[in-house]
């Protein structure tokens, strides 16, 4: 359905040469996914392979032309993968038979299931998918935008499309001096992304024999290195036997691009600071919820992330939406692989309202990070809300292995393209169950019982 009921179309007020004309079209659909990133992408490939008439059923509002797959930034940032490998036009990847707005989302009217775009047209829905991601605060850190932007300054991030090309060329280019990788006081995507780029950076100054000249450190924010202590154990060992130091609850607060200077406060006290001079800096920048939900404290919690059970997926407060990806406020590593897991009880749990049966699919937190080491090593880590390891392999996945770099080099790019936007992958957890078969591992029993 689609209706005028303004006074005059933007195109007949463009050829009348009339301007601030009111525009006010609606729009009406089943399903109306916010969002055509990981998320947004999957759940529409997912709901359009189920309706036979999906144009009418199924809208996405997405304003950008442009689909990244942002695990590669990481392999573009290391030399592994030019930048080509990761991105292809968003009208390539969105289901040809969903419908495209291409606009973004600046209201939501919950009690009359309706959002407003940004040309002022109203959709309005039956059930509602929030699938809007992070947003990168470049700016909360005074010198970081400037910084990134002048090519003779060494710093750089593997987190933004336009920023992840610089990140080879310092590699290659730093000689001598220290080089800081940071992880920032906020929630972040793929919380091991910060130290894969260091490893990798390490390996590769490790290969030119330039070692000697230049040192390491990884400085986070956090109080641990990594959040599972079964991968924490692996990479502090990794860290000591290759000398790359680590700096926990080292903040970074500010960058003096003239003087090649970074300064990090100390959360332990937060009145200390300490000035350092890099050779290179990589920065993971500050990240939070957009600005569109920040703005709706009515779906959101304080920090402005949608608010949704963790179990159901399903928004506590307005049981026709739900919400899924690094928007949401449940405590899972913020990660595609957790994505897969989620999309399927998403896909149920409304299907199984549609159908008027109860909805019982229920999310775990599995969420896992290809943790790469090195060129040709990478630690496979899988766990779930509690921490605990939920490993898919018959195999110590803390060990560093050649085949699971191979997985993330090779395999999960091809998963994502052809499987996962195609709607077709719900992650790892039945091969789990036959895998684990071959294993003593403890996650056997729970593995089995999750999938039957
Ligand atoms: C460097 C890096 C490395 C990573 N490595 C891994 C990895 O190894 N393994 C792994 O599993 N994950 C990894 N990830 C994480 C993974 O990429 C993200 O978790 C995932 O892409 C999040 O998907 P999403 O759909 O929630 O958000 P996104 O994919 O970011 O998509 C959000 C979309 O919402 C749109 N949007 C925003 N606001 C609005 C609005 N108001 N209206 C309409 N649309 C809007 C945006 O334009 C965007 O297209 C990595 C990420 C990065 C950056």
């Amino acid at each position: 359905m689609y209706r005028i009921t303004g006074y005059l179309t933007p195109s007949l007020a463009k050829s009348f040469n009339i301007h601030n004309v009111a525009r006010e079209a609606h729009q009406s659909c089943k399903i109306l996914v916010i969002g055509g990133g990981t998320a947004g992408c999957t759940m529409a490939a997912k709901f359009t392979n189920k309706f036979k008439n999906a144009k009418d059923r199924v809208i996405v509002v997405e304003p950008s032309e442009t689909h990244y797959y942002q695990p590669m930034f990481t392999l573009i940032g290391g030399g592994v993968k030019p930048f080509e490998s990761c991105h292809e036009k968003m009208e390539k990847v969105l289901p040809k038979s969903a419908k495209w707005v291409k606009d973004k989302v600046t209201k939501f009217d919950p009690k009359s299931n309706t959002v407003i775009v940004g040309n002022g047209d109203s959709i309005e829905y039956e059930y509602l998918i929030v699938a809007t991601g992070l947003q990168l605060h470049w700016d909360k850190i005074p010198g970081l935008k400037e910084a990134l932007k002048d090519d003779k300054v060494p710093v750089c991030s593997i987190y933004g499309p336009d920023t992840v090309e610089k990140v080879f060329k310092i590699i290659k280019n730093t000689k001598s001096g220290t080089a800081y990788f940071t992880f920032p006081s906020s929630p972040v995507k793929c919380p091991g992304a910060p130290q894969k780029i260091a490893y990798l950076a390490e390996d590769y100054w490790r290969n030119k024999q330039k070692l000697r000249d230049i040192r390491v450190t990884y400085n986070t924010a956090l109080p641990v290195i990594f959040g599972v202590k079964k991968y924490a154990d692996a990479l502090w060992k990794i860290c000591e036997k290759r000398k790359i130091d680590v700096n926990l609850q080292t903040n970074l607060i500010k960058i003096i691009p003239s003087k090649n200077e970074a300064v990090f406060e100390n959360l332990k006290n937060p009145n200390e600071s300490r000035t350092v001079t890099f050779a290179m800096l990589h920065v993971t920048p500050p990240m939070g919820p957009p600005d569109v939900l920040k703005s709706h404290p009515e779906l959101t919690n304080e920090a402005g992330f949608l608010t949704v059970d963790p179990q159901t997926l399903r928004h506590v407060k307005y049981p026709n939406i739900f919400g899924l990806g690094d928007c949401t406020d449940t405590p899972n590593s913020k990660t595609m692989a957790a994505i897969a897991s989620q999309s399927k009880v998403v896909f149920g749990n409304i299907t199984s309202d549609l159908d008027g049966k109860q909805a019982k699919e229920t999310y775990d937190g599995y969420a896992s990070c290809p943790l790469v080491t090195g060129y040709g090593k990478c630690i496979l880590a899988e766990f779930n809300y509690k921490l605990e390891p939920t490993e898919t392999f018959p195999m110590n996945q803390a060990n560093e292995y050649f085949i699971m770099y191979l997985m993330k080099k090779d395999f999960f790019p091809y998963l994502y393209w052809n499987w996962m936007l195609k709607g077709r992958w719900n992650g790892p957890a039945v091969f789990r169950k036959y895998l684990n078969l071959f294993s003593n591992k403890n996650n056997v029993k729970e593995a089995a019982a999750k999938t039957t």
